[in-house]
């Protein structure tokens, strides 16, 4: 049994996590509008049908943007807390809202999401990760510093959506307002490239096949600087930078060959290569 995963996009633009198996998927955080969604799922072959759930991990534009509509027109149950719900403002079915715990897990078929909280200037914010039959990921984004929670679920990680968010030196000398400056590294923000990089160094399971490097800042981060820091300590790990404009391949993680099975095309060729889950 292999988890299949990618991102549909990734920054503050908009967050869309995908993770399945061959029956059953769910999407952490739905920040990209719904067309998208269903563009970028097609041109990967995945079926929107398979999808089970969606979970919310905090209020942000950025991952609650397609959400209503999504949900409204699969008629998805969406598992959300009810702080996320007001913050957002969001409007949704009631009878397609669910609710979740810290530290509780919910079983969705053959996967068991467990959300745990997270440091981040959110009014309820949450990390997950998923299970398989053994096989763990985890989606680690809009964390304001890497608290012990995180590095505990983080060691149990065959693969992980980690956030790289900015480069120190990048936001120091950028033009950010001292502000915004101070939101972003202060504690309750985001991930930079260097705490991001000593939790991976420090507490990757040797088992880890995949690391997904997420929500890079636009302006303070540059995908290849980020790509070439961790392929330096990457050993046997695959590693990944998610775009802020496209969805990346599907990765499979589990399988003992740990290639990803899609590689990225141009939508047109789409047809030819159709992936379907056997
Ligand atoms: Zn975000
Ligand atoms: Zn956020």
């Amino acid at each position: 049994m292999s988890l299949f995963i990618t991102s549909l996009n990734s920054g503050s633009n908009g967050n869309c996590y995908y993770v399945g198996n061959s029956t059953e998927a769910i999407l952490i955080d739905a920040g990209i509008c719904c067309r998208e969604i269903e563009k970028r799922m097609k041109r990967l072959g995945l079926s929107i049908e398979k999808l089970k759930a969606i979970f919310v991990s905090h209020e942000h534009t950025d991952h609650i943007r397609g959400l209503a509509v999504l949900t409204k027109k699969y008629h998805l149950p969406v598992y959300i807390t009810s702080d996320t719900i007001k913050f957002g403002r969001l409007r949704l079915e009631k009878k397609l809202v669910r609710s979740f715990k810290a530290n509780t897990p919910i079983v969705i078929g053959d996967l068991v999401v467990l959300p745990f909280p997270k440091l981040h200037d959110a009014s309820d914010p949450y990390s997950f990760i998923v299970d398989c039959k053994k096989i763990t990921v985890g989606i680690f984004t809009d964390i304001g510093a890497p608290c012990e929670q995180l590095i505990k679920q983080f060691k149990k990680c065959h693969a992980a959506f980690l956030e790289t968010n900015y480069d120190e030196q990048m936001l120091e000398e950028g033009n950010y307002p001292y502000y915004l400056k101070k939101r972003i590294r202060g504690g309750m923000g985001h991930l930079s490239n260097k705490q991001a990089l000593e939790v991976f160094i420090n507490h990757r399971p040797a088992f880890m096949s995949h690391l997904v490097l997420s929500h890079l800042s636009e302006n303070n981060n540059c995908p290849k600087l980020v790509q070439e820091l961790f392929n330096g300590h990457a050993g046997t790990v695959k590693i990944i930078v998610a775009s802020r404009f496209e969805e990346t391949a599907i990765y499979s993680v589990g399988n003992s060959d740990n290639h990803e099975l899609t590689q990225r095309r141009h939508p047109a060729s789409s047809s030819q290569l159709a992936f379907s889950f056997v």
